[in-house]
């Protein structure tokens, strides 16, 4: 582990109390100039003051005592590895106000920190920069000299010096805008004061932008800025954002501070939003819905991104950490908040059930490895500061919390809630503050139970035995750390509230306890001993559960009959494999149990399923098991196939459907969410791995470089879009035609493995291997033909793709064809014992690339004449070569030999992963095919790894 940096806090004898800041970029030069006349609070006299500066050039630095004399630094010292300025004087700064002034300048740089500028193309087409600020977490000194950290709260007063024409905004509303006095193409707008905040939170925007307004029911005028033309893009976003801001306003019991909120969209933006008090930032896809485009999963993503930065407004920007120490409160909080938010105001989406998946299975995920680390971290210097805002902050802390509010009821968690803001409001808190409220609300030792969650790293897995005492059912419960390698861990204790669930009210509590010790054991009057038990109903508390065989047996009916409501039998499922990949439970145990989903009809269930499914799959497929586990597999999902097919059903509706299938509402419309929903789990394990980078959350993106519009012109992207979009087809189809090796929906018949090795999409481009590639009809329909129909003949079909020019074979079961005049007449010169022979041993060595429904006579002889015709195909190619080839021959002793000529590499492309070990891939195409015996084609994609292992703790999951 690298030593800490050396860090000192600034030292507390001088404080800001306001900040009058101007600020005028320069756009075309990107640069910008400034400065700032800083009331302060000389609390001890004193010869030196120090504050934060990176980045600046400072001149013309004064200091105004409150008698008017003004003194001018004997030196300023500027140290840039603590990125702070030491002003000395000759003689101490007595005790009281004063006002410290400076002048600065500084670039507006492409760190997308500080004030920096973002590319945007304008409407005629010119390369345009806006200048943008993104402060958090101590990046408010790139911009503008301060005292940078959370505590030292100030009000402001900003006054920006712009061209006519472009859009300013900042945290506050604008109260006067006057022409410049020396530069008419200039005006100088100035913003109302601030209230008391930290730096972290002060923003200006400089640009072009439209905007979509409306007014909240609490009287909060809202505004939504967008890309010039594509104002409709903000609708979405400005109807969640009023509707949540009075929302909040009525949960936590305190009106929004400010008066005015305005969102927008930033072209180049590090971050997923910003909640810049007053004025939140956000990537432009994490605000604007393109009704064209922008899938329904998406706007539920928008609505909880929109849901975290407003909930920010008061947890965080009234209320705020006294240290970064404490930030996993900020946003743990606010992750939690903005489910309880979009679940008011979008109960349809069911986002409870999606943050189990998405939020809670992930922390767990993480948590369970050695290297994990507590939520409250300590930290120093600014770099640390970046590495906290992970998924162990943002998950594990919304897990707890989730965990807490359950506790404690959302009675008393909100009074609590209200105590804690209304007591710290324009202030500074230690997450010990929120447990105080929250104790004096619910009389319960909130202080005690959170801390063993927030202090410690990873968790508790609760074992549970259970044995009968008359009517009474009595259970052990026993804790120690969960560690993924199975190890039984350390000697960490936490304090567990534990829920109990039983048959007689399967969703409901029945039993709660605090189990504060490493053991404890708990009665369940009047349950029989042929009853199920059940820990932590709606998978709420942050622990595992691990059964033991016969308290399992007794869930199975249950799980399958579907009388455990599915966060249950999620929560079961997900613990039990766990409990298998750390090896404390034989596989056998969760094969068992996988069988009870065969009924299943949720949607994350399935998803559950499938993760457990796919990683058992790699574990096994090499083994000598995989024929009878992917059998297993088949007969698990050949209901649910046979229920949803492949084919969307009309009026069907997906939450991974883009919205250009006429999806125009908001998605109230999910309401068949659970048939299609199944359907798009389907096509999430089609897709797997390759598409990640899309579905990636981009508020969980904290990435250091630039995007990728600061790296290439706009004008190219759509060009790379349409490449990758390719390149996604031509991924989707392998990936479906390797599915279709292990189940079929349409009649769950076994059949032999396709082995179709090459399809040659790598090869995309080059004219042979093309025209030797094998592949599947159009990307929906694949799956059906891949599967043999009942008749009981693989359709393989050949070369259909890029390519207009290909042919595609035809099915065999076509009427009249040309294959069914050969079948027949082969068939006929057969003697009836070979045919039978044949039927019986199905591998005949003709059959070699094909699927066969086992003891389906009349499709081996298909497919053994299918071959026989492919075969007779492959000589005539073969001659036709031959020929091509002894004409080249002739035409060589006239023209000479001609080489492949192709384009130089494009650009590598983005890299697939935002953080960790991804790939990124360059390409280039053939301009001159080789002709005469010239040198063949050379590889025309490359594919290389990129970003870095150590990326992650510090680059996932951060969206501020
Ligand atoms: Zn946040």
């Amino acid at each position: 582990m690298p030593e800490p940096k050396p860090f000192e806090r600034l030292p507390g004898n001088v404080k800001p109390l306001h900040y009058a800041v101007t600020l005028q970029p320069n756009l075309v030069k990107c640069v910008f100039t400034g400065s700032e006349d800083v009331d302060i609070e000389v609390k001890e006299a004193t010869k030196q003051i120090k504050l934060n500066s990176l980045d600046l050039t400072l001149r013309d630095i004064k200091v105004t005592l409150a008698s008017g004399e003004k003194v001018l630094p004997a030196s300023t010292e500027i140290s840039t590895p603590n990125e702070m300025v030491t002003l000395t004087f000759d003689k101490a700064l007595p005790i009281g106000k004063a006002k410290l002034s400076m002048a600065f300048n500084g670039e507006l740089n492409d760190k997308m920190k500080g004030l920096y500028r973002s590319k945007y193309t304008s409407v005629n087409g010119e390369e345009r920069y806006s200048a943008v600020t993104q402060f958090e977490a101590t990046d408010a000194r790139r911009c503008f000299p301060c005292w940078d950290e959370p505590a030292l709260k100030a009000t402001f007063d900003i006054t920006l010096v712009v061209p006519s024409d472009r859009v300013p905004l900042s945290n506050m509303p604008e109260i006067s805008r006057e022409q410049h006095e020396s530069d008419t193409n200039l005006q100088v707008v100035k913003f109302a004061t601030s209230p008391l905040m930290s730096t972290y939170l002060v923003a200006v925007v400089v640009g072009e932008y439209d905007f979509v307004e409306d007014t909240s029911t609490d009287g909060i005028k809202v505004r939504v800025y967008t890309p010039v033309g594509k104002k409709e893009q903000g609708k979405f976003a400005l109807e969640v954002a009023t509707k949540v801001l009075p929302y909040y306003k009525d949960y936590f019991n305190i009106a929004y501070p400010l008066p005015k909120m305005d969102l927008i969209a930033i072209a180049d933006f590090s971050v997923g939003a910003m909640e810049n008090w007053g004025l939140v930032t956000y990537r432009e896809t994490c605000l604007l819905v393109d009704p064209d485009n922008t899938s329904a999963s998406q706007r539920q993503w928008i609505a909880l991104v929109v849901g975290h930065e407003l909930a920010h407004q008061w947890f965080g920007n009234l209320v705020t950490m006294e240290w970064w120490t404490h930030l996993w409160l900020n946003e743990g909080y606010a992750t939690f908040v903005e489910f309880l938010c979009v679940d008011h105001l979008f109960p349809e989406y069911d986002i409870w059930t999606q943050f189990v998946t998405n939020t809670y299975i992930r922390a767990l995920e993480l948590d369970c490895l050695k290297n994990s680390h507590p939520i409250e971290v300590p930290v120093g210097h600014p770099s640390e500061v970046d590495e906290i805002f992970d998924d162990i902050s943002y998950s594990k802390g919304a897990s707890v919390i989730r965990m807490l509010h359950c506790y404690l009821g959302d009675k008393d968690f909100r009074a609590g809630m209200n105590k804690y803001l209304t007591r710290h409001q324009y202030n500074n808190t230690y997450t010990e503050d929120l447990w105080a409220a929250l104790k004096e609300a619910s009389n319960k030792p909130v202080g005690e139970v959170m801390s063993s969650w927030t202090k410690q790293t990873g968790f508790p897995m609760i074992s549970v035995t259970s044995h009968q005492d008359g009517d009474n059912k009595v259970l052990t419960l026993t804790q120690q750390r969960f560690l993924a390698d199975g190890s039984t861990g350390d000697s960490s204790q936490w304090m567990v509230p534990i829920s109990i669930s039983t048959e007689k009210k399967p969703s409901e509590t029945v039993k709660e306890v605090l189990l504060d010790c490493k053991s404890t054991q708990v009665v369940l009057e009047g349950i029989s001993a042929d009853t199920w038990v059940k820990l932590n109903p709606g998978t709420v508390g942050y622990y595992r559960t691990q059964y033991p065989p016969d308290m399992l047996d007794l869930l199975m009916p249950a799980m399958k009959s579907k009388c455990l409501p599915p966060l249950d039998r999620l929560g079961v499922l997900d613990d039990l494999f766990s409990m298998v990949q750390a090896g404390h439970t034989n596989t056998v145990e969760v094969l068992k149990l996988l069988k009870a989903f065969e009924d299943e009809t949720d949607y994350t269930v399935w998803s559950a399923v499938h993760n457990c499914v796919a990683r058992l799959n790699q574990l096994i497929s090499h083994t000598d098991f995989h024929p009878s586990f992917a059998a297993f597999v088949r007969k698990l999902f050949v209901k649910i196939g046979q229920k949803l097919g492949w084919e969307a059903k009309p009026g069907e509706k997906t939450e991974k459907r883009p919205e250009s299938l006429k999806e125009t509402e908001r998605p109230e419309s999910l309401r068949d969410r659970e048939t299609e929903s199944l359907r798009a789990a389907e096509r999430t394990k089609v897709r797997e791995r390759p598409r990640d980078r899309k579905s990636e959350r981009p508020r969980k993106i904290r990435k250091s470089e630039k995007t990728e519009s600061l790296k290439r012109p706009r004008a190219g992207k759509s060009e790379d879009r349409e490449t990758e979009s390719l390149r996604d087809r031509r991924d989707l189809k392998t990936k479906e035609y390797t599915l279709s090796e292990h189940f079929d929906p349409a009649d769950g018949t076994a059949y032999d493995v396709v082995k179709i090795e090459d399809i040659a999409y790598k090869h995309y481009g080059d004219e042979e291997c093309n025209n030797a590639s094998i592949a599947l009809p159009g990307s929906l329909a694949l799956l059906s033909s891949s599967f043999v129909t009942s008749a009981g003949l693989a359709s393989l079909v050949c070369v259909v793709g890029p390519r207009p020019s290909a042919t595609p074979w035809r099915s065999s079961y076509d009427t009249a064809t040309e294959e069914e005049v050969s079948r027949n007449a082969f068939v006929n010169a057969l003697p009836p014992s070979k045919t039978r022979d044949m039927a019986a041993n199905r591998r005949v060595s003709l059959m070699s690339n094909s699927r066969i429904p086992t003891g389906d006579a009349m499709a081996v002889i298909d497919d053994i004449v299918k071959n026989y015709q492919k075969e007779q195909r492959r000589k005539m190619r073969k001659q036709r070569r031959e020929q091509r080839r002894r004409r080249r021959m002739e035409l060589r002793k006239i023209r000479p030999p001609r080489d492949c000529r192709v384009t130089e590499w494009s650009a590598w492309s983005p890299c697939s992963k935002t953080c960790g070990i991804g790939e990124q891939t360059r390409t280039r195409t053939i301009l001159k095919h080789a002709r005469r015996g010239g040198k063949a084609c050379p590889v025309l994609e490359e594919t290389t790894w990129c970003g870095s292992a150590g990326a992650c703790p510090r680059d996932y999951f951060i969206w501020s």
